[in-house]
């Protein structure tokens, strides 16, 4: 399965790994060695591969301060169409030269299969922080988001709208938040602390956010406690500045401490199906944004109501980039294999069964369509382009017929990802 971590070098502070190496195993082996990559993963890190991440390019562990994961990554190895294995460039420093890596980064595999990724390596953080705020209204949350991102003192920094609040706190129970925490605890060596993390849990119960506002989760980390302390305290400040109300820290907490949990949450509260689209934009351009996606919402709601569909939207900070918007549409119908594949065993038993619902689905479809037509009118940029972005349509003519002359040259038979990023 080609998921080896080949070489950890901790002189030249890189890491080479096969592509099919999830997240979660890198995390581990170098952890013990108290290092990490800088990018460190995406919530499914417990499956997806870096393989994968590179090829999609991806945002969330460490993407407040090191940006998409595409960023971490120094050199690959990749099998071109025909068999022929091509190295992308020096495996210590990049680019040199034009940037060989860059162009086989967020192909989503139609330029090359990446066999081997060689990533640059941090020293794991020693000292966290976490701290959860909630807001009135959208434009609040992202200008907190904004500042605090353009400040550099946060590694993660996300927040869920009212709904996504709303439908977290319907799907996970509080002895697995209680039992996660007392994980992390245990981990870092302090049992007197696991149980009183876990007390205080319970203590606080599910009134620790207020469900009908807007959150926003800011973790910070750094070699001393004090260090992240002052970092926390000064994202707090900005947060307050921009209308907060601090809340309890839960949620940051939990999420941290399992940082790569079962991917549960493919499937709605009550068994819906799940389909989130997301743009990166600017925090120039995200409230316009963020407003445009409400007027649509709110111009299908009825439809959406009589079918049962409902949204849920996320919000996460990319250091150097911007803000991703991600709107998530759920709605009832029928699961997949795919589906009973990766969500727990325990959780399916849990959830009821839905019958297809062909109704529901194609209006699902035809709002995921509107969303991406959005996203594109709104000049966003996307990670996991696939078949689903309009990316080419973004590119002036010039640098799409470069895009296609590069298709051509490394695969001219078109055998990789056929009509993936358009191709
Ligand atoms: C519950 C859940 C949570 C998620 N959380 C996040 C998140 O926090 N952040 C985020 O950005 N995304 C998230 N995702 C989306 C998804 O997990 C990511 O896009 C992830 O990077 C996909 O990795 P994968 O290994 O599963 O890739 P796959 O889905 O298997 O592949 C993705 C694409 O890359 C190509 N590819 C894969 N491996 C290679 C290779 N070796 N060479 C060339 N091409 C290759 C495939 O052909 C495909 O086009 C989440 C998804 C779920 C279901």
């Amino acid at each position: 399965s080609m998921d080896r971590i080949l070489e950890i070098n901790e002189t030249d502070m890189t890491v080479t790994v096969e592509a099919g190496c999830t997240w979660a195993a890198l995390y581990e082996a170098l952890r013990a060695k108290g290092l990490r990559t800088p990018f460190w993963g995406t919530l499914s890190g417990l499956q997806a591969t870096i393989g994968g991440g590179m090829s999609q390019n991806c945002v969330f562990w460490g993407s407040g301060r090191y940006g998409t994961a595409a960023q971490s990554c120094i050199a690959m190895e990749v099998v071109l169409a025909d068999g022929t294995i091509l190295n992308t460039g020096a495996k210590f420093t990049r680019p040199y030269g034009p940037d060989l890596t860059g162009i086989f980064l967020a192909d989503t595999g139609s330029l090359g299969m990446k066999a081997n990724i060689t990533l640059r390596l941090v020293p794991e953080a020693e000292a966290h922080g976490y701290a959860s705020f909630s807001f009135e209204t959208h434009d609040d949350t992202l200008a907190a988001l904004g500042e605090i991102e353009r400040s550099g003192v946060s590694t993660e920094c996300f927040g869920f709208d009212p709904s996504l609040n709303a439908i977290r706190m319907k799907r996970d129970s509080l002895t697995s938040d209680a039992k996660a925490l007392g994980k992390m605890m245990k981990k870092q060596g302090s049992v007197w602390g696991a149980i009183k993390e876990g007390a205080k849990v319970v203590a606080a119960g599910r009134d620790f956010m207020d469900e009908a506002k807007f959150s926003l989760h800011v973790l910070t980390e750094a070699r001393t406690q004090a260090a992240a302390d002052d970092d926390l305290e000064h994202a707090r400040k900005l947060a307050l500045a921009n209308g907060a109300t601090e809340t309890e820290n839960t949620i940051p907490k939990i999420v941290r401490a399992n940082p790569f949990g079962p991917l549960n949450s493919m499937l709605g509260p009550e068994g819906q199906r799940w389909a989130p689209v997301h743009g990166l934009l600017p925090h120039s351009r995200a409230v316009a944004c963020y407003d445009a996606i409400k007027t649509l919402f709110a111009h299908h709601q009825d439809e959406m109501d009589a079918l049962g569909i409902f949204t849920g939207t996320l919000v996460s900070g990319v250091s150097g980039s911007g803000a991703i918007i991600e709107p998530c549409l759920y709605w009832p119908d029928a699961s997949n294999p795919l589906h009973r594949d990766t969500v727990e065993d325990a959780h399916l038993a849990k959830l009821p069964q839905l019958d297809a619902n062909p109704e529901a689905w194609a209006f699902a479809q035809k709002m995921k369509q509107a969303l991406v037509d959005l996203f594109y009118e709104q000049g966003a940029a996307h990670l996991q382009i696939g078949r689903t972005y309009r990316y080419r349509d973004s590119l002036d003519p010039a640098a799409d017929a470069l895009l296609v002359h590069l298709k051509k040259s490394l695969d001219p038979r078109g055998l990789m990802n056929p009509g993936s990023l358009g191709l």
